[in-house]
């Protein structure tokens, strides 16, 4: 401990600045806690801004013809985001950027592909309605005569997911202290962190959660699983404008799930997840693009697809441990005295996730007590992390 800096007492210490971590902080600061993020890299450095920014509401764990456990917790999910980004909700999301309103369920004319999205549709009701071919309300991208398929809408928006990081590194900028050694865990209860610019800090949190992502690995009490993705991205002038649509196959898992960007030149960017992805991880990156150029052309045979560029990454979904290596139904949480480990699972479950946190802290019979130190005040803050289609170590082709 640095005799020059006392420690600093505080409520809550939160370490990773991915959604998990900056929802937590934004929920607990709202109600009066003393709390800090620490964040070893940029704010969503890991999934999150790798993430689609989708807020789900349940269709896509409706495809396998029955109400699952992840549909019915995700459910209320759209309705909890929609509050925030109009500025009436828990957090105030009214900085982030809306892509799109709602997305689309698209169910190519291969007869297994219609039937799971017409028993998809059968359970969701409400929020998945079939779009009328002749109707403008179809995507633009799929009002072409050679469009055989069938489209829903879903009542789920897409968010920009970099904005949303900036929205809370905004309102919360003072709480978020950079430490580009990452934490490994707590000694004696106290956290040191580091800084080349600066003398280390101690802080002595009452309670410390870990939202790092695959960094809560540092945690050998809280099992851990890493779920891979080779996700694409496409560039080009010839991309038919946004599309935001999961495209169905035979299986419960979309055949691909479409997302739209744009980059910091301006351009549209495709974003490509779904089975694409999910499959493509026992893929090179050149046979990944060939199987995606196949997929497109095969979905959307009237764009020219020969001009289009493509470009692919790897990352690791990192989620409690579960029985046979499978998708959490919801977020988790682990505890191991006053030392917590979360994640979310999905980015929509963000808000639900900091709702059983903040429950777990007043367990702990933490006491809010807002803070106040100047050592804080001036420690570096972290930026936010980079767009995957803005990465300069990418290769397009
Ligand atoms: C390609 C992809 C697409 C997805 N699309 C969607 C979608 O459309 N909709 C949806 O709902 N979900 C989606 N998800 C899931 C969603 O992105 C994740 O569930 C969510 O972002 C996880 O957030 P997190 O805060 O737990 O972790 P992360 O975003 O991984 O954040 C962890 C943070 O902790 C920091 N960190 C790590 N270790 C340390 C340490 N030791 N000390 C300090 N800091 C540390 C990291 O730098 C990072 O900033 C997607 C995921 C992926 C990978």
């Amino acid at each position: 401990m640095n005799p020059a800096i006392p420690a600093i007492n505080v409520d809550v210490a939160i370490i990773g600045g991915g959604i998990a971590g900056l929802w937590l902080l934004a929920r607990l600061r709202e109600r009066g806690y003393g709390v800090v993020l620490i964040e070893a890299d940029r704010l969503g450095s890991g999934q999150t801004i790798c993430a689609q920014g989708i807020i789900h509401g349940g269709a896509k764990y409706s495809l396998h013809g029955s109400l699952s456990d992840s549909a019915q917790a995700i459910a209320g999910m759209p309705a909890r985001w929609w509050h925030c980004l109009s500025g009436a909700g828990e957090v105030d999301l009214r900085e982030a950027r809306l892509l799109a309103d709602h997305q689309y369920l698209w169910a190519t004319s291969a007869p297994s592909s219609r039937l799971t999205a017409f028993f998809a549709s059968k359970l969701m009701q409400s929020r998945m309605e079939k779009v009328e071919k002749v109707a403008d309300d179809l995507p633009a991208t799929l009002q072409h005569p050679q469009f055989r398929g069938v489209a829903y809408r879903l009542d789920e928006p897409i968010v920009d997911v970099a904005s949303v990081l900036t929205a809370f590194a905004h309102s919360y900028q003072d709480a978020l202290l950079f430490s580009p050694e990452p934490i490994s865990s707590a000694v004696n209860g106290t956290l040191t962190l580091h800084h080349p610019d600066r003398l280390p800090l101690t802080l002595l949190p009452a309670c410390i959660v870990f939202t790092a992502g695959t960094g809560n690995t540092a945690l050998p009490w809280a099992a851990q699983q890493l779920r891979p993705l080779h996700m694409v991205m496409a560039r080009g002038v010839n991309l038919p404008g946004p599309l935001y649509a999961h495209c169905l196959g035979v299986s419960d898992t979309p055949r691909v799930t479409v997302t739209s960007h744009t980059d910091a030149e301006g351009r549209l960017i495709w974003y490509l997840g779904g089975g694409l992805a999910e499959t493509g991880v026992k893929r090179n990156r050149g046979q990944q693009i060939q199987v995606a150029r196949q997929e497109l052309t095969v979905l959307l045979p009237w764009v020219d697809w020969t001009a289009v560029q493509f470009a692919t990454f790897t990352v690791q979904r990192a989620e409690a441990r579960q029985p046979g290596g499978v998708r959490p139904a919801c977020f988790s949480l682990r505890r191991e005295g006053r030392i917590i480990a979360a994640w979310p699972t999905k980015l929509a479950l963000a808000p639900l996730l900091a709702e059983q946190l903040e429950q777990q802290v007043r367990t702990l019979a933490v006491q809010p007590q807002p803070l106040a130190s100047c050592e804080l005040a001036d420690w570096p803050r972290p930026e936010i992390a980079i767009s995957p289609w803005d990465r300069e170590e990418l290769a397009w082709s």
